[in-house]
């Protein structure tokens, strides 16, 4: 499919590229896009070289900030944003992993000062390329595979 037509559609607002399709459903409601009441288009199974199937969501006048962003790169690292502005790719962003998360994941250690008292998690990415997180109150490793977000 080509890309230019897919954007094409899309006057203003985010294009996200290149998700794994399945992890298409886990993105949506990571940003609680079922409850938007701008136009959004959902698709799944495009054919890509790189990842086999992708799925693609088109998002009419809404921008998501950093925070959002880096919740994203956590369940699907490899994601393209395209940000559009009156028709026309205004920026890319390929999101990355960031050094540090905080308060986007849970600690997988029940005792973890985190899990017992109100306060928000931070962990460090020890590995972008394996994908994992330490603990920075408790010092537990955990693999990105089996993640909880909050
Ligand atoms: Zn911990």
């Amino acid at each position: 499919m080509n890309k230019e037509l897919q954007v094409a559609a899309l006057q203003n607002g985010t294009v996200i590229d290149h998700i794994p399709s399945d992890k298409l459903f886990t993105v949506v409601s990571l940003l609680d896009l079922h409850h938007e009441e701008t136009n959004i288009t959902i698709g799944n199974n495009f054919v890509s070289k790189k990842l086999g199937r992708k799925g693609i969501i088109k998002i009419a006048d809404r921008f998501f900030s950093e925070e959002e962003i880096s919740r994203l790169s956590v369940v699907a690292p490899n994601i393209k944003l395209n940000i559009i502005r009156n028709y026309e790719v205004v920026e890319k962003k390929i999101l990355e992993l960031p050094d540090e998360l905080k308060g986007i994941v849970k600690c997988n250690n029940p005792k973890c000062i985190t899990n017992n008292e109100p306060m928000q998690t931070h962990f460090h990415v020890i590995d972008k390329q394996v994908g994992v997180l330490k603990c920075h109150y408790c010092e537990k490793e955990q693999s990105m595979e089996n993640i909880k977000l909050i």
